[in-house]
């Protein structure tokens, strides 16, 4: 309906420029009520006055369409994955077929208070897990910085843990190990690795600006803590937190059976 209204008054002002001329914003404000639409048809001026009067007229008009709107509801959608996708991450030789591999795009909660579109390669075998987890995360408002193939990091961990990137699959050893790392299986995930940084048993943090978050429990946002509903969430899907392992700490990783 008033998106109608808006039309009908464009084609009016184009036909009598006189009658809209400088009240063209007070005409736009009062476009969304049919009344409004009225009265500036009418020639008659739609001065911030007529506005007023308009707006407080007894007609019980629906109150229009708020243009601030809700925040989407989440979504997410499973893909299979072609070469092209993962130039780095993936290679022949990897622990996991290419065809076992899949694209979970999905909506996530970003630190600015909007709704962002986000991409995860998993293993197939936990596609639901993941679009489980990530729902409710979504439904807490879990602020999370980005959410990219770690491709577009050339498939580098360091450069998509400094740009505080969450992903999953990467077809590389374990951090300081020569054995494949859960990441390569499609059944790890990092999230926010700035706020929940991988932790050496002597307490150093690779990445500077990581540091501050290095101890638990820290209250801030998109940081995950120990017993709270982001890991209990994980952990009612079979999932286990580096955050728990002793001596090394690896607060942004989850993956599907530990490791
Ligand atoms: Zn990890």
């Amino acid at each position: 309906m008033a998106s109608l209204g808006k039309t009908f008054l464009a084609i009016g002002c184009l036909a009598a420029v006189t009658a809209c001329g400088e009240s063209g914003g007070a005409a736009v404000q009062t476009s969304e009520t049919g009344a409004a639409v009225q009265t500036s048809r009418s020639g008659t001026g739609a001065t911030a006055q007529t506005t007023k009067t308009v707006e407080t007229a007894e007609t019980p008009t629906p109150a229009p369409t708020p243009t601030r709107t809700a925040p989407p509801a989440f979504t997410s959608k499973v893909s299979k994955v072609t070469r092209a996708q993962v130039p780095y991450s993936w290679r022949p030789g990897c622990p996991v077929p290419l065809g076992d591999l899949r694209m979970v795009t999905m909506t996530y909660w970003g630190f600015d208070d909007r709704a962002h579109t986000g991409e995860l390669v998993v293993h197939k075998a936990v596609t639901d897990d993941i679009q489980k987890v990530f729902k409710r995360l979504y439904g807490w408002r879990f602020p999370i910085k980005k959410m990219e193939r770690v491709d577009a990091y050339k498939g580098d961990d360091f450069d998509s843990i400094e740009a505080n990137n969450t992903s999953a699959f990467n077809c590389r050893p374990a951090t300081g190990s020569s054995s494949w790392s859960k990441h390569a299986y499609g059944r790890a995930i990092d999230i926010n690795p700035r706020e929940n940084p991988y932790v050496t048993a002597d307490g150093s943090v690779a990445h500077k600006n990581a540091r501050k978050f290095a101890d638990r429990p820290v209250d801030a946002p998109g940081v995950i803590n120990p017993g709270d509903r982001v890991v209990r969430a994980f952990e009612s899907l079979g999932w286990e937190w580096g955050g728990y392992w002793s001596g090394t700490k690896d607060y942004q990783h989850f993956s599907k059976g530990g490791g």
